[in-house]
């Protein structure tokens, strides 16, 4: 497998997924200058003229990002769109077509590809993209969904990780953690089902988590939100890991510190009861949990007015002097530094 079969072996776990990346990418010489932004932000940016292009490719893998025992493949399909457009919004651009790439074990029937493109068909007609392309292969075993997907942007309005500045104020849309814990929710019903196949799944209670898990939407109508109040972020991600490890994207990008106030990370209500009833921290699930596809991103405190009365944007905190490091600021008014949240499952 190895060129020099001498070279030490250093395990992919001790490394993470972060680490992994700036490995691998390192030493990268861009060769043409209409590559604007390569390898380090939510898309890629190209062009050479005032509409700049922006591509981006999530690839998921059955038994790592999905399970089909609870995950619908029309859900699986709608959702993998989801993911690849929620990075052109987190550039502040609009996403325009998609390819798709898949992977299938003879496992499964022609249906269960129809019903996965029902899923990305449904995506394509309610976001406006075109699916131009892809390619289709054998698996010896699952299945594979890569998805790439292609927007643009006016080069005066395009917003990267790094532009944030201290006094900057941090904001989120939405709310954070129900898609992790839609999940825990799935897998006890998977465990009590392998139990007892007879019994009924009980979800009433949850549904907001369910849908936030397998039916996410990329927020699209932010970045015309932020149009429409003349807004330009300073900076911007996407929530896809979890809001901790996206903070810290920002602050290292844009050589900042921030402070995080706990008591400001917005939560939804089922989130709150769902936390108490299975005993987790529900900061700590809008931390670490990741899947919520919401945005954050840095305003210059002058835009403060234009943003303040919007339900769907929550002011958590502002950004520091780098010195000052990412830090959370407790309702016990504890500071705490965040650090990047540890799910193995490299995503
Ligand atoms: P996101 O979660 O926003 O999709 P990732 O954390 O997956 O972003 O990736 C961070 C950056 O690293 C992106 O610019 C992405 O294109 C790049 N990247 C990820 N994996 C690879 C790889 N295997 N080779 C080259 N670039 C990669
Ligand atoms: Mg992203």
């Amino acid at each position: 497998m190895l060129e020099n079969k001498s070279e030490s072996r250093t395990s992919l776990s001790d490394i993470g997924e972060f680490k992994l990346i700036e490995h691998l990418t390192k030493d990268i010489i861009l060769h043409h200058k209409s590559t604007i932004k390569g390898v380090g932000d939510d898309c890629a940016v190209l062009g050479n003229s005032d509409k700049l292009t922006l591509v981006t490719t999530d690839l998921l893998v059955e038994g790592v990002h999905f399970d089909l025992s609870y995950m619908p493949l029309k859900h699986l399909g709608y959702k993998a769109v989801m993911v690849n457009l929620s990075d052109v919004y987190a550039m502040n651009g609009s996403a325009k077509q998609i390819t798709v790439s898949i992977a299938v074990s003879n496992r499964f029937p022609l249906e269960a590809l129809e019903e996965l493109y029902a899923g990305i068909h449904l995506a394509c007609k309610t976001y406006k993209v075109d699916l131009v392309g892809g390619d289709t292969t054998s698996s010896t075993k699952g299945m594979l969904i890569s998805i790439t997907a292609i927007g643009e942007v006016e080069k005066k309005n395009v917003v990267y990780r790094n532009g944030a500045k201290p006094n900057d104020l941090l904001v989120v849309t939405g709310d954070l953690g129900a898609a992790y814990l839609g999940l825990q929710v799935l897998e006890r019903e998977k465990q009590v089902f392998e139990v007892n196949p007879n019994a009924q799944p009980e979800l009433e209670n949850y549904n907001y988590l369910v849908e936030r898990q397998l039916k996410p939407e990329a927020r699209k109508d932010i970045v015309e939100l932020l149009q429409n109040l003349e807004v330009k972020p300073t900076s911007m991600i996407d929530i896809s890991d979890g809001l901790s490890s996206e903070i810290l994207h920002i602050c290292k990008q844009s050589k900042v510190g921030c402070s995080v106030y706990e008591d400001k990370i917005p939560l939804d209500q089922q989130v709150i009861s769902t936390c108490e009833e299975f005993n987790i921290d529900s900061t700590t699930v809008a931390l670490s949990g990741g899947e919520d596809y919401e945005l954050l991103f840095t305003i210059a405190q002058e835009d403060f007015l234009k943003i303040k009365a919007n339900p769907n944007l929550s002011v958590i905190g502002h950004i520091t002097e780098e010195n000052e490091g990412a830090q959370l600021i407790t309702r016990g008014n504890q500071k705490i530094e965040i650090i990047a949240q540890g799910w193995n499952t490299m995503s």
